[in-house]
């Protein structure tokens, strides 16, 4: 799970993290009572969407001229002049695609005097199963470019949970970004911060970029993307409680309420599959024979009926889908439960596109004769080969 910059730095904040002063705005309004109650001279307008690049992103409606998501502020009728033209327009970064998100809440900030800007995150390396630090002096911007043209520049260690943090990783760090005295202190401090925010709260991605010394040699962290461990949220109301759905895709949050494990893609063919392997297997087949699947959908061992139908709805409903492909290995899962599942949700959505059916396993003979028996125009297919052969021709046709 997501949450904004403005959250993640209130969750730093509270393990002791230095962050600027700021406050929300959903209004214009809020967005100049926000800068008044801040000292100036100098306040950051930013946008709250989860995605970053925001900074070099640019606004749909205000053309390629227009100044981008993350913009610097003199006054408080400055503030407001930025917050008119944000609120309410979609910001487009490199990482929202091509549709953009629409900017509904902005963050004015107290602004700081840079002097360096550093990259700092932290995420749980499955290798060695600890937390990992990856760290650079080139902070500020796009850190893939600086992984792509110079890997040297990123550096990287990691913390035994035994022993947690330790005075020798803030060296590290410290000498990783060419820090002493009391800026290489500062640095540890933070450190430590961020790894026991990292660890109570159960994040599996943190980002600070930038981390920076202002010209008052002060370390603070200036951006803050933090995702959360979605199997560990039942310990975590507080951060449940800051959950911005308006951020994410539609169909996720339907799919969720069932507990079906479905992440939208591009393509034009819905999947239902059980089992992850299967399903990812499902997609790499789709791919091969020339399309592009429309989503990832495991619906899990011990599906039932109502799992089932919720699912094909889901997928049924997404106006991308130009054909379906169900491919079910019936280990736990019944054949049966799937075909009458299938056919509930058929009835009660109808079904406009090509839908190839592949059984295999706990009861498929049942499963079979359920569908063949609905009177639906269903292709059935033999084989995970033989099922997207099938798709692929039919949407082509279609
Ligand atoms: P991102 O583009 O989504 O990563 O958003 P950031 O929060 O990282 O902001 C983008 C850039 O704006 C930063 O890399 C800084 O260069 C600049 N910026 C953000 N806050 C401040 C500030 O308080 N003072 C100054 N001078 N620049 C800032
Ligand atoms: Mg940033």
């Amino acid at each position: 799970m997501n949450i904004h910059e403005y959250q993640g730095k209130a969750v730093l904040k509270e393990f002791g993290a230095p962050v600027s002063a700021g406050f929300p705005a959903l209004t214009v309004a809020e967005a100049v009572e926000a800068a008044k109650k801040l000292p100036g001279p100098l306040y950051v307008v930013k946008s709250q969407i989860h995605a970053g690049g925001r900074g070099k992103g640019k606004f749909k409606e205000l053309g390629p001229d227009a100044k981008g998501g993350v913009r610097l502020a003199k006054s408080v009728a400055e503030v407001e002049s930025h917050a008119k033209e944000m609120l309410g327009n979609t910001l487009v970064t490199a990482q929202t695609g091509d549709a953009g998100k629409q900017v509904n809440r902005l963050y004015i900030e107290d602004g700081s005097d840079i002097e360096k800007e550093f990259y700092l995150s932290a995420l749980v390396d499955r290798e060695t199963s600890r937390v990992a630090f990856v760290i650079s002096t080139e902070g500020g911007m796009d850190i893939e470019a600086v992984a792509h043209d110079t890997p040297e520049k990123i550096e990287t260690f990691s913390v035994d949970p035994a022993t947690g943090i330790m005075p020798h990783h803030g060296r590290a760090m410290a000498r990783i970004l060419g820090l002493s005295g009391d800026l290489a202190k500062q640095a540890g401090t933070v450190l430590g911060q961020i790894y026991t925010a990292f660890v109570s709260k159960d994040m599996d991605m943190l980002e600070i970029n930038p981390l920076i010394v202002t010209t008052q040699g002060q370390i603070k962290c200036l951006d803050a993307k933090i995702s959360f461990d979605s199997n560990s949220l039942y310990r975590h109301p507080e951060i449940v409680a800051l959950r911005d759905t308006t951020e994410e895709d539609d169909k996720e949050i339907e799919a969720s309420k069932y507990d079906l494990a479905y992440i939208a893609l591009d393509g034009t063919i819905g999947c239902m599959v059980n089992g992850a392997g299967l399903a990812m297997a499902t997609l790499d087949i789709i791919k091969l024979y020339g399309e592009e699947p429309a989503n990832f959908l495991d619906v899990g061992g011990g599906a039932t009926e109502e799992k089932v139908t919720a699912a094909f709805k889901i997928i049924t409903a997404d106006p991308q889908v130009k054909g379906i492909l169900v491919n079910i290995f019936g280990g736990i899962m019944k054949c049966d439960v799937i075909a009458r599942g299938v056919i509930a949700a058929v009835k009660a959505v109808g079904l406009q596109v090509p839908l190839v059916v592949r059984l295999e396993g706990t009861n498929v003979q049942e499963g079979k004769d359920i569908i063949s028996s609905s009177g639906l125009n269903v292709i059935s297919a033999d084989d995970l080969d033989d099922a997207a052969q099938k798709i692929v021709a039919a949407i082509k046709k279609a």
